[in-house]
């Protein structure tokens, strides 16, 4: 293929991907209010859009009403027809993995979870894995999937389908993308599982109408994913959104990474439970719903450090919103609140200009919507030809 057929085909696929946001955006919208909303033109409209009803994701509602009506023009509304494509959405975590069936509008429809067994290999976790998916895709086999989307932890390599690294698990190059492809004989993406989870928040969470915003998932470690000017930013070498290992602490605690006093080691899942001597987050949560102050406090103290972290952003990147993910980073506990409130003090430019900081509302399955998000955009929306 030439390079001008490519690019013609990436900019297709981009239209699509536009077209597909605005129907999630917009409440059974019209032909000409999509052209209007995206600023493409009617012809490429109508083109996308026969496309995407002959492929059967997207329908005609009947009439509608809207400026064309009163002008006398017959008006057709269109919505996503959420029977059509479905996405086994996979979230690899550190201590488990999440696997569920999600629909076009970002519905999970069926789900389950399994452990990672401790100190795992890969090649026995990958088996693993198929094994899992496969019985819960044949317990679910009157749902048909196009395709799977991954999240996973670790350094991942999305151009090629690979998870470079993951140190809390202690695997390398684990070609995970090829593997189930041959396995399911479906397409497979993979992302990093924030970047996952920074998509769902642009097409089904509270982001859907923010250019620029900051996804920040705070569980074993501490990652993030920036949108800037409607784009999800993934940098040309391995990824982006490390906030985990950012320095909070010059002459700290060394970090697996190689670097000393990185945020992670004082503010994750993993450092608060250390910090309070309990082996699960479920603790912390009823140690801190039971008024216990060292709890309380020791959230509150891990909230002002993740906030000092984000100030220093914020100063370089003064973004709309900050959507805080992650068990302990429920509304009713102090660390989003001691986020909002430092993060908020500390930027330059945040005090010009707060910032809405706010826990997702995407809840618990924000992992298997971020796996699937990435085979959505990715997937079910590239055009072919
Ligand atoms: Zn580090």
């Amino acid at each position: 293929m030439s390079f001008i057929g490519q690019n013609t085909l990436r900019t297709k696929q981009l239209n699509r991907t536009l077209v597909f946001q605005t129907l999630l955006r917009l409440e059974a919208p019209t032909r000409q209010e999509i052209a209007s909303f995206t600023k493409l033109t009617p012809a490429t409209i109508t083109n996308i859009i026969s496309e995407l009803i002959e492929e059967g994701f997207v329908v005609e509602l009947g009439n509608g009403v809207s400026e064309q009506k009163r002008a006398g023009r017959k008006t057709v509304v269109l919505g996503l027809n959420e029977n059509s494509s479905k996405i086994a959405g996979v979230h690899i975590r550190s201590d488990r993995v999440e696997i569920g069936i999600v629909t076009l509008r970002g519905t999970v429809l069926k789900s389950t979870s399994f452990p990672i067994p401790p100190k795992i290999k890969q090649d026995d976790f990958l088996q693993l894995l198929k094994t899992k998916l496969q019985s819960f895709l044949q317990q679910n086999k009157t749902i048909p999937i196009s395709c799977i989307g991954v999240g996973s932890v670790g350094l991942v390599d999305y151009e090629n389908g690979r998870i470079l690294e993951a140190e809390h698990l202690g695997w390398e190059n684990v070609d995970l993308v090829a593997e189930l492809s041959t396995t399911f004989q479906l397409p497979v993406f993979l992302d990093h599982h924030v970047r996952g989870m920074t998509l769902a928040e642009k097409m089904f969470g509270s982001c859907k109408n923010q250019s620029d915003f900051l996804s920040v998932y705070i569980g074993q470690g501490i990652g993030a994913g920036l949108f800037l000017k409607d784009q999800l930013y993934r940098s040309e070498m391995t990824g982006a959104g490390e906030l985990g290992h950012m320095t909070f602490q010059p002459e700290g605690v060394d970090c697996w990474c190689g670097n000393k006093g990185c945020l992670e080691r004082y503010a994750s899942e993993g450092a608060i439970k250390n910090e309070l001597k309990v082996d699960s987050t479920l603790k912390v949560i009823e140690a801190c719903q039971n008024g216990e102050k060292e709890a309380i406090q020791t959230l509150r103290t891990a909230g002002k450090r993740i906030a000092i972290v984000l100030a220093s952003f914020l100063n370089m990147f003064h973004v709309q919103k900050i959507v805080i993910g992650g068990e302990l980073a429920h509304q009713d506990l102090p660390l989003l609140n001691e986020i909002r409130e430092v993060a908020n003090s500390r930027s330059f430019l945040a005090k010009k200009r707060k910032v809405e900081v706010v826990t997702t509302v995407l809840g618990e399955q924000q992992g298997i919507i971020g796996a699937a998000s990435v085979a959505l955009l990715d997937g079910v929306f590239t055009a072919t030809k």
